[in-house]
């Protein structure tokens, strides 16, 4: 029934090993179960005595040279590699050595069967129950918290840690700080003597001031801030805010009270961010917040020239209504995007108030509308413009965000 002398070539093997290359045939033994069935059914029908001969321990195994004995050493080495982590699920990856799995499959076909289960997936499945026994952890195929990967050629680890996503949206009522990380431009963020060593132009940002306490009440090595799109350093966000994603990378801590971080982020920041609306989110909701655009509110202060009427600005004001505007490439961004003609529609310009050569405008318009631009005109490069349209030269003096005009998200609080 078995070529004895096909299978002797390969010996001395483990039991296991013996096992696992009939192993998915039948369910519920384990492959050292499965090993000592094998060797009954050898031996009657060879009248053969292979147990003697040709079974040994894993440590002198040809087939798994010894990685089946190293299963305890790597539950030891899985537990440890995770021990400064507060996780609840967790999966096992192993690293074999190729020559392994090539030995294993060709000791299988000698069986006749490529029923045989790969010593990859009774190294996960063992290590993971026993990381599961030490631990309490659940193992979880898909997402897990961690995936814990042994590198079996080396005995070492290699952790990845899923990261923790919070989704939110920010006001920024301070007009001096960026939204993210800024780097130093003499040291690129190394640190040097004009940035104190901090490595960045700007100390604060929105990043810094929400992702801080994230990052000390996790222990996460860094982050990340996803905006859905920015707006300058020296405008404000305001209305019901902007949505952003925090990204935490390696957190040794995943247990967050979302409302007791709120509640401190806007505590320490009065006056010059707040945050809202604050949960756990999947990892795609980066790509869908970057890939969402919308409609824009601006209020914004414009210089006028002294003696143009309110009556000439709401009239400009009422011929931007609902029209189509062309926009060529801004001179102060033309070092950076490609010089081109954007058509955007403004939705609405209304006057927010009036005084002698200044007036407040609440703007709008189609996402990617250069707001100063519409403005001022751009030297003709905007048509038409506000300018052109109230005969006179204005100017942006301050810009700030009202709001993003996402789709239901109007009534949020
Ligand atoms: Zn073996
Ligand atoms: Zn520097």
């Amino acid at each position: 029934m078995f070529d004895l002398e096909e299978i002797k070539r390969y010996a001395p093997f483990c039991v296991s090993c013996l096992g696992r290359s009939v192993g998915l045939v039948g369910f519920g033994l384990d492959n050292r179960e499965r090993g000592l069935e094998m060797i009954n059914l050898i031996d009657i029908s060879n009248n053969s005595n292979i147990e003697n001969e040709m079974i040994c321990d894993s440590d002198d195994c040809n087939i798994c040279d010894g990685l089946i004995g190293e299963i305890d050493n790597f539950i030891d080495l899985s537990c440890e590699s995770i021990s400064d982590y507060s996780l609840d699920t967790f999966k096992i990856g192993t690293v074999v050595d190729k020559e392994i799995i090539k030995i294993e499959s060709e000791f299988a076909a000698i069986f006749g069967t490529n029923l045989f289960e790969s010593i990859k997936s009774q190294l996960n499945r063992e290590i993971g129950i026993g990381v599961y026994q030490k631990l309490n952890l659940s193992a979880r195929l898909d997402r897990p918290d961690s995936t814990i990967i042994i590198d079996t050629r080396y005995d070492t680890v290699n952790l990845e840690i899923k990261s923790i996503f919070i989704e939110g949206k920010y006001n920024k009522f301070d007009r001096t700080i960026p939204q993210t990380y800024w780097p130093c431009r003499k040291c690129k963020g190394r640190g040097c003597k004009s940035c104190n060593g901090s490595g960045l132009l700007y100390p604060d940002s929105v990043q810094s001031l929400v992702a801080e306490p994230f990052m000390k009440v996790t222990n996460s090595t860094e982050n990340l801030f996803h905006g859905m799109g920015r707006e300058d350093i020296d405008a404000a966000m305001l209305g019901f805010g902007r949505p952003f994603v925090l990204e935490l990378r390696m957190p040794k801590n995943r247990k967050i009270d979302l409302g007791y971080m709120k509640k401190e982020i806007n505590a320490v920041n009065e006056g010059r961010i707040r945050v809202r609306d604050l949960e756990i989110v999947p990892r795609a909701r980066v790509a869908e917040l970057k890939n969402t655009v919308c409609d824009k509110s601006y209020r914004v202060d414009v210089s006028i020239p002294e003696g143009l009427t309110i009556e000439s600005l709401k009239n400009g004001a009422q011929r931007l209504k609902e029209k189509l505007v062309k926009q060529r490439t801004p001179t102060r961004v033309a070092h950076r995007r490609a010089d081109l003609i954007r058509p955007r529609i403004v939705q609405s310009v209304n006057i927010l108030s009036f005084n002698q050569g200044m007036v407040e405008l609440e703007i709008r318009a189609q996402h990617g509308t250069y707001i100063r631009e519409l403005v001022s005109g751009d030297m003709g490069r905007t048509v038409p413009s506000f300018s052109s349209l109230v005969d006179g030269a204005c100017k942006v003096e301050v810009l700030d965000v009202l709001n993003l005009h996402l789709e239901n998200e109007e009534e949020t609080k």
